[in-house]
């Protein structure tokens, strides 16, 4: 089975989050990068398969040289090889495109995304890859077994799961569950050794719009300080609690 997983460069959840350009541009200034959870999930689940039934990786981003490292931990922690689509990744339509040009030239049996990345958070890529290549697709996907051609794939629906069959070729876009936290992987000493010696191929972008434009961004209210009560003060919480914080 050939398997491809799409990986998304975004900032470590601990990062300062800034804007400039008047709130319309993230300020990538000091922020480190990471490769999307969502993300990490979908390769933990496709090394299960490498390992229990057999399948090559082939990791992918669109990005900058600047992603590369994402790509590097990848092929560490047990992808065979990675391509890098040459272009800033600036909206998702344009993502998926560059993606489906050269899964369509390879030809991969499953493709594993991430259910969203956790940066621009826009959860488009994975269903417009599924369309632009005319594949099946399964969302927010928590496990999956395949047998020959045919996938059991479990989706999180609203309060429950929900169990489907479906056939390859497949986009399945995973997120927590998909695998166990436990089966994360991290790469080790001669893991990341051999990762500098696999095939990290830069392919060029092909010639497509980007159909939307962040135009501001917008942070969250800062949380209040924390106010102290004393434990005698009932009648002194239920106040703030009511006329305040409006909880009650
Ligand atoms: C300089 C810059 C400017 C930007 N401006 C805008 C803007 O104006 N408007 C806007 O909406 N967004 C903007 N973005 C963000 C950009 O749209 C997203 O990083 C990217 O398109 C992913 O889209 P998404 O959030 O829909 O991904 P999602 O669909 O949420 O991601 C789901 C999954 O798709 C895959 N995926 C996502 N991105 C990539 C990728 N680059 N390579 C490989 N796989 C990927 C991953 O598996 C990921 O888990 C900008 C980014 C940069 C760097």
């Amino acid at each position: 089975m050939k398997i491809l997983v799409c990986i998304s460069h975004v900032p470590d959840t601990t990062s300062k989050i800034n804007f400039t350009e008047n709130d319309s541009a993230f300020d990538s200034n000091g922020v480190q990068y990471v490769i999307n959870p969502y993300d990490e999930f979908a390769l933990a689940r496709a090394m299960w398969f490498k390992e229990k039934q057999g399948a090559s990786i082939t990791v992918i981003t669109v990005g900058n040289a600047g992603t590369e490292p994402s790509l590097r931990k990848a092929l560490a922690i047990g992808a065979d090889d990675a391509i890098r689509i040459d272009a800033e990744a600036t909206d998702g339509f344009f993502v998926a495109k560059q993606l489906a040009e050269v899964a369509k030239s390879n030809g991969y049996d499953l493709i594993l995304t991430g259910r969203e990345s956790i940066d621009y958070n826009g959860a488009m890529v994975p269903g417009m890859l599924a369309t632009f290549l005319d594949y099946n697709f399964v969302n927010a996907c928590i496990g999956v077994e395949i047998e020959n051609n045919t996938a059991t794939a479990i989706k999180e629906i609203d309060g429950g799961s929900e169990t489907l069959s479906t056939s390859l070729p497949l986009v399945l876009a995973g997120q927590k569950g998909l695998v166990e936290e436990k089966e994360l992987r991290i790469p080790n000493m001669r893991g990341i050794m051999m990762a500098r010696k696999k095939p990290l191929s830069v392919v060029a972008a092909i010639e497509t719009e980007a159909t939307t434009k962040s135009v501001r961004f917008e942070k969250p209210e800062e949380k209040s300080a924390c106010k102290m009560v004393a434990a005698s003060d009932i009648d002194g919480l239920i106040d703030l609690l009511h006329n305040e914080a409006k909880v009650i």
